[in-house]
């Protein structure tokens, strides 16, 4: 079984991106999936107005699940900045809403807010209330980008931690990866920064701190933080074996991530176990997501 919690699928996707490609539609993400392996993908819907791609609506995903049994999971994605929404009890009626119709989680959070705006603050605690997790893209305020601000270290992220015990988040993001290493500068925390990681980064501080957090490793930020200092790898999926997400974010049909054979490699090579490879590739997202595919 692999479980892919970080896909972007569309309909019919029509405006393209930089490189003259558009996100994939849902005939080419299943491809992609059985060319993979891939049993099932979570849908993170990019509704915040700061996202990189089309808006899409939650019927839209739905749509897709539907076209396609079995195959797709649906997360839903609200722009928390709407005008009438401010309270928890104004995003959990939207969220059940939401979940009657079938979702099991949020995101991709992806707005330009502080990590503790009082909207993402109200957000966050209907996400607890109704027990979806959370996947976010996180950078900083100085970058003219999409993502929810935090500076370095993640200070407005580790308040918002505390103040949301029970809620599950999956982070993500080139600005949430670098944080793994001890000696990131704010120069480098947007980047994709290379060579040994040195002890001391927030993201395995955060980890021990804060049960809630877990990280998924999609896209170019997840595989460098994962593939830049080998030794330090095997430890922290050593022992972090039940934080660990798989994701790819394959946002066009030329991108072709290599996080599922890296993985596999890694355990036929000896570094990390059966175990800890099904936990990364299906069993964290099964218990995390509530799909009790592995009963
Ligand atoms: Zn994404």
């Amino acid at each position: 079984m692999i479980i892919d919690v970080h896909a972007h699928v569309y309909a019919r996707p029509l405006i393209p991106k930089a490189n003259g490609l558009t996100f994939m539609s849902a005939e080419q993400q299943v491809q992609r999936m059985d060319e993979k392996g891939i049993d099932k993908a979570v849908i993170l819907p990019l509704n915040s107005a700061d996202g990189p791609a089309e808006r899409q609506s939650m019927g839209e995903v739905l749509s897709i699940c539907e076209a396609h049994p079995g195959r797709f999971i649906p997360f839903c994605e609200i722009d928390p900045r709407r005008h009438d929404w401010h309270t928890v009890d104004d995003f959990l009626w939207g969220l059940e809403v939401y979940q009657r119709a079938g979702f099991v989680g949020f995101g991709e959070l992806t707005c330009r807010l502080p990590f503790d705006d009082p909207k993402l603050m109200a957000l966050f605690g209907a996400c607890e209330k109704i027990g979806f997790p959370v996947t976010f893209h996180t950078s900083p305020p100085e970058k003219p980008t999409y993502g929810v601000i935090d500076t370095l270290f993640l200070p407005r992220f580790e308040r918002v931690l505390q103040a949301f015990p029970e809620l599950v988040f999956f982070g993500h993001s080139g600005s949430f990866w670098s944080e793994i290493s001890g000696d990131l500068s704010a120069a480098e925390k947007e980047g994709y920064p290379k060579g040994p990681i040195t002890p001391g980064g927030t993201i395995p501080r955060l980890l021990r701190q804060y049960p809630g957090l877990n990280c998924d490793i999609s896209a170019g930020s997840g595989f460098n933080a994962l593939t830049r200092d080998l030794e330090f790898t095997w430890g922290f999926l050593h022992e972090f074996q039940d934080r660990v997400l798989l994701g790819l974010d394959a946002t066009d049909v030329e991108l072709d991530f290599q996080h599922i054979e890296w993985l596999q490699q890694a355990h036929a090579d000896g570094h990390i176990t059966i175990e800890v490879l099904e936990k990364l590739l299906w069993r964290n997202a099964d218990r995390l997501i509530g799909l009790e595919l592995g009963g």
